[in-house]
């Protein structure tokens, strides 16, 4: 695996490691099997200069069509829908709230990546094979060169997590590598 991504036109983007997500409404066990990892790879892509967003679910109770689907999480404003301590957001990261599976669907994440003239992204956080994906096919409809660490991404089940992975391989030609791989 290269490390010549580890510079200032990548961004790492972490998907909905919030409270909700990890211990809250909506736990998934194997979410905490990937907080340490993750953290370390948080800690060498801020050394790296390298942009962290964090893409947020924050929902909107009684309007958004995922409540119906999973029950109500990460309503906005709420404890649930904040990032899980080991992972809080620092100063110069960027925060972006969603209301759909995609980081990008109607949130400004194009717009910010446009701005820092990013080119490649690490995609990490839950699920592999929802959040994760949906954010994944966006960032390759947009031309993204996308790299996903499988120790930093999960899903309720382990069949899941890997034919997410699979998924994002063969479909979106997602580089799918170990954070150490990165470091
Ligand atoms: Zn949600």
């Amino acid at each position: 695996m290269d490390t010549a991504i580890l510079n200032s036109k990548t961004a790492l983007i972490v998907v909905d490691m919030l409270n909700d997500f990890v211990t809250g409404a909506l736990t998934c066990e194997n979410a905490k099997a990937i907080v340490k990892p993750l953290e370390e790879l948080v800690t060498t892509a801020r050394k790296h200069h390298l942009t962290v967003i964090y893409a947020n679910d924050a929902h909107y109770k009684g309007i958004d069509k995922e409540l119906e689907l999973w029950g109500d999480h990460a309503i906005a404003g709420t404890k649930g829908a904040e990032v899980i301590p080991e992972l809080a957001p620092q100063q110069g990261d960027y925060v972006v709230p969603k209301r759909r599976y995609s980081g990008f669907f109607q949130t400004d994440l194009q717009l910010i990546l446009t701005e820092l003239g990013i080119e490649n992204l690490i995609i990490t956080g839950l699920h592999t094979h929802m959040c994760v994906r949906h954010t994944t096919a966006d960032a390759y409809y947009w031309g993204y060169g996308i790299y996903v660490p499988q120790d930093c991404v999960h899903a309720f089940t382990t069949e899941d997590h890997q034919s997410g992975l699979e998924y994002l391989k063969n479909v979106y030609g997602a580089h799918i590598c170990t954070s150490d791989e990165l470091k």
